[in-house]
């Protein structure tokens, strides 16, 4: 006989993908609970990221040709992507999977896909940031792209071409149509081949949006316990699974594991293990910035880097360094960060010279493929999603919506196939 459950659902992790799956799963019906191992929601990879919403950007990062990039960076110290010698070992299963789907195909494929979810995911988090009147230091300017030669720009602009068909609009401009743009760029106008503008790009805090999302999860009734790491996860039924953490056992029908880096030791013995392995990055955060900086966030294609204005700060993102799981701050990284600052805005960082940013690191949960895993795992009501890599603020709201399709068994309004966890 099934004792009383403490929930239809429960979601582990609180990052941008648990707090969102919860939020839509308590939305749609489903009493709902959120059990999260830090103190508050949103304090690991969702804290202070690029805080780009970006289906301009939603290419995977084994490009055909990383191969070459990730040898030459064992050498490099100033590469935006950067294999550390001591992570291969950790990467010896995952790796191989990785650069295996570095081909043109499944490149485009998986882009294509990506895109399709992080358009519908966009569009749900305005949605819902209308409905509710959210405010997470959002702006719907869009993003400028970059290049600082011709072939690269070409091939921006026929890779943004590819998308245009599945929605994607997008302006080629020449430097000095960036400028006008975009002013702050004035000092490096003459570096530049163009850019591409793309005006359905958003920003926000993803930090502050986990928190407003508490709270409306919290109004409809959903519950969060917090401080409590869940060690294992033990099925007694397919529908009735026993939910055992540091802070107690809890009882319920359904699991979504949403633990980003994490998730595989949760999901140990019930499954096969997802390919997901951290890729660090840095992000550089001024408070009250003084003029001289972009009002519409940068990316610098060149670089690997973006440089966002969030309110009244501006904050600078960039690197990918597979360093296993690694989150101190390397000074030469975020030095870095301030070198990218004084190449395409000379005039703020004279300004900014003498004040320290706010340094951060954190783990992209990266799939091998270049695409999350969302979905029904196995035949129990065990469900994932993660694995979202450089692009889960982006595909938060949408990926939220798939998971909960499929324990509803609703259709979902984009094609989840190239998303199932055992693809
Ligand atoms: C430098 C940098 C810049 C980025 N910029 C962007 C950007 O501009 N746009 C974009 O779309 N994406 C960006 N990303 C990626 C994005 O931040 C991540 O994809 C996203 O935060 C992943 O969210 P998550 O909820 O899966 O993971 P997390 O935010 O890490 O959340 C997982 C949660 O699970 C909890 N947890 C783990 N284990 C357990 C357990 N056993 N029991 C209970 N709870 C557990 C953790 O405490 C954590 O709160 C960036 C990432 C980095 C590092």
């Amino acid at each position: 006989m099934v004792s009383k459950l403490d929930a239809d659902l429960i979601v582990v992790g609180g990052g941008i993908i648990g707090m969102t799956t919860a939020y839509e799963a308590t939305r749609r019906g489903l009493a709902t609970l959120l059990i999260e191992a830090r103190e508050g929601v949103g304090l690991e990879t969702s804290f202070a990221n690029g805080a780009l919403l970006t289906p301009s950007s939603t290419e995977p990062w084994n490009a055909p040709g990383v191969h070459r990039l990730l040898l030459a960076s064992l050498f490099d110290p100033s590469s935006a992507m950067k294999l550390r010698l001591h992570a291969i070992p950790s990467l010896l299963t995952w790796g191989p999977q990785f650069l295996y789907h570095a081909n043109r195909r499944h490149h485009e494929r998986a882009t294509r896909a990506n895109f399709l979810l992080a358009q519908y995911s966009v569009s749900k988090t305005r949605q819902v940031r209308e409905e509710l009147g959210l405010h997470y230091r959002h702006a719907s300017t869009g993003t400028i792209k970059l290049f600082r030669d011709h072939a690269s720009l070409q091939a921006g602009a026929a890779a943004a071409h590819k998308l245009e068909t599945l929605g994607l609009r997008f302006e080629m401009l020449d430097p000095a149509r960036v400028v006008t743009v975009e002013p702050s760029l004035g000092a490096v106008e003459s570096d530049l081949a163009g850019g591409l503008r793309f005006r359905g790009d958003e920003t926000g805090d993803a930090f502050a949006f986990c928190q407003r999302l508490q709270q409306e999860f919290a109004r409809l009734g959903g519950r969060i316990v917090t401080q409590a790491k869940v060690e294992k996860i033990a099925y007694q039924s397919e529908r009735h699974a026993v939910v055992r953490t540091t802070g107690g056992d809890f009882q319920t029908r359904s699991v979504v594991v949403a633990a980003g880096g994490q998730s595989n030791k949760i999901l140990k013995g019930l499954g096969p293990s997802l390919p997901i392995r951290p890729a660090k990055g840095y992000t550089a955060t001024y408070s009250d910035v003084p003029p001289g900086g972009p009002a519409i966030p940068v990316i610098d294609d060149t670089f690997h880097c973006v440089f966002v204005p969030l309110g009244k700060d501006l904050r600078i993102a960039g690197t990918a360094e597979f360093t296993g799981n690694d989150t101190r701050i390397a000074g030469d990284r975020v030095a870095n960060l301030r070198r990218l600052l004084k190449q395409l805005f000379p005039q703020l960082a004279e300004s900014l010279a003498d004040t320290e940013p706010r340094a951060w690191a954190g783990l992209r949960p990266m799939s091998a493929d270049g695409m999350p895993f969302i979905g029904r795992l196995g035949t129990r009501n065990l469900f994932v999603n993660a694995g979202h890599g450089h692009l889960g603020w982006t595909s938060a709201m949408g990926s939220a919506a798939i998971v909960v399709d499929a324990i509803l068994e609703e259709p979902s309004a984009v094609d989840a196939s190239p998303f199932r966890p055992e693809r």
